[in-house]
């Protein structure tokens, strides 16, 4: 592989979903020395793991714009990537069975249309109509997107990366960055796990899960934590309706797609953090439970298998994005909490502009800040795929 660069303009740390979209877009804007350094194999963390999903409902202006943004780029990412990011506009379906979460859905519901994004919201009666296989008794409504969707981690992250290299960036695997060096107050270089010592003045934090670990090293308190969730699936099923959302039960925090001819299944979430990656036996019965209770023909399906990944949870389910005002040179681009992948190409595009033009200009990421937490200025947002 030869020796690292001895210096870079910016080293990106992590080569998830976000790093390698980070990396394309700062080349794409003309800064032809990017470093990017993955300690393990690029796409193994959270993006590895992660269902794909694609969508506009969310509770806040932020989070919908980013879904907006990101779409544009997703409608036509093989004309610029060259790779099929396997988009499947299935829809999206929502489903609250108390007061609280159907009020959610319907303050949602009205933010979408204010911003001119097309939502249906549905008595239960009519999501029985729709898709007669869902247990509909237990629930007051649910809120609909049908251009919504899922498309492929690996595809996007690929498209990301050989655009990236071909634009000049020099990404590694293998290369764990062990150490953040600061001089006169900024940041000054990395230490890494082959023992070379890059110098650079500019960092991103792009670790995903590993985000808070990264920015300790620099001193820095960042309020990310990792969360497990483990996933299921079935076997091929003679019986999987032609047509089937992605399903979220507000209720549980459980949720499906199809995949194949069977289908994918969310597992529980843990309560507490670690970087525990392991499927056990008691998720699995959780897991049969709740598909059961929502979709009772599954009694004819069979668990295959599963696998287990970790959310990077933020205190207000927000990303945070941007500069921390006590380090110049470092900018974070964490905390997506269950939905990085889907605003990666929004969260690429803007990091660029903030490093390369001082400052984003496509979107205000202002609210994403990494000090509204201390400035006890946080944006809620209710309308996660996890309960905490
Ligand atoms: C089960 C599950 C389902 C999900 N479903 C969806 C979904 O449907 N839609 C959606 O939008 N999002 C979803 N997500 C969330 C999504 O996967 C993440 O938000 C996204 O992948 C985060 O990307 P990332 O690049 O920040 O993190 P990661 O993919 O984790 O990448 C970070 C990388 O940093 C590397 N790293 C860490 N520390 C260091 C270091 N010191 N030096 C070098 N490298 C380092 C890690 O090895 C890792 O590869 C899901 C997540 C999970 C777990």
């Amino acid at each position: 592989m030869g020796p690292l660069p001895q210096k870079a303009d910016v080293v990106i740390i992590g080569g998830g979903i976000i790093g390698t979209s980070i990396a394309y877009y700062l080349c794409k804007k003309g800064v032809n020395d990017v470093l990017l350094l993955e300690k393990s194999l690029l796409g193994s963390g959270a993006t590895g793991k992660c269902v794909g999903g694609i969508r506009t409902q969310f509770s806040t202006r932020i989070n919908i714009e980013f879904s907006r943004l990101s779409r544009k780029v997703f409608d036509r990412f093989e004309a610029e990537f060259d790779v099929d990011p396997e988009f499947h506009p299935i829809g999206y379906l929502f489903l609250a069975s108390r007061n609280d979460q159907w009020e959610v859905l319907k303050d949602n519901a009205r933010l979408l249309k204010n911003m001119g994004l097309k939502v249906e919201l549905l008595e239960p009666f009519e999501i029985r109509d729709r898709w007669p296989f869902l247990r509909v008794d237990d629930l007051l409504g649910g809120s609909y997107t049908e251009k919504d969707g899922f498309a492929g981690p690996y595809e996007v992250l690929r498209g990301f990366t050989s655009k990236a290299r071909h634009l000049g960036a020099v990404i590694r695997e293998g290369v764990e960055v062990t150490d953040i060096q600061t001089k006169k107050g900024r940041v000054h270089a990395v230490e890494t796990s082959t023992g070379e010592r890059v110098i650079t003045p500019l960092l991103v934090n792009a670790a995903g899960p590993h985000a808070a670990r990264v920015a300790a090293m620099a001193g820095l308190d960042l309020p990310v934590r990792p969360l497990r969730r483990q996933l299921y699936y079935t076997d091929p099923f003679e019986d999987v309706p032609p047509h089937l959302p992605m399903v979220i039960d507000l209720e549980y925090g459980w949720y499906m797609r199809k995949e194949g001819q069977g289908f994918l299944l969310a597992g529980p979430q843990d309560s507490e953090s670690s970087f525990n990656q392991e499927v056990d036996f008691d998720g699995q019965e959780w897991t049969a439970r709740r598909s059961l209770h929502r979709v009772p023909i599954l009694e004819r399906s069979k668990i295959a298998g599963g696998w287990a990944g970790l959310y990077e949870i933020s205190p207000d389910h927000h990303a945070i994005i941007g500069p921390f005002p006590e380090l110049p040179g470092f900018v974070c681009a964490n905390g997506f909490s269950g939905h990085g992948f889907q605003h990666s190409p929004a969260t690429g595009i803007l990091v660029a502009e903030l490093i390369v033009e001082g400052e984003a200009k496509t979107l205000d990421i202002h609210p994403l800040r990494p000090q509204r937490f201390r400035e006890e200025d946080l944006i809620f947002e209710p309308l996660t795929a996890f309960r905490d």
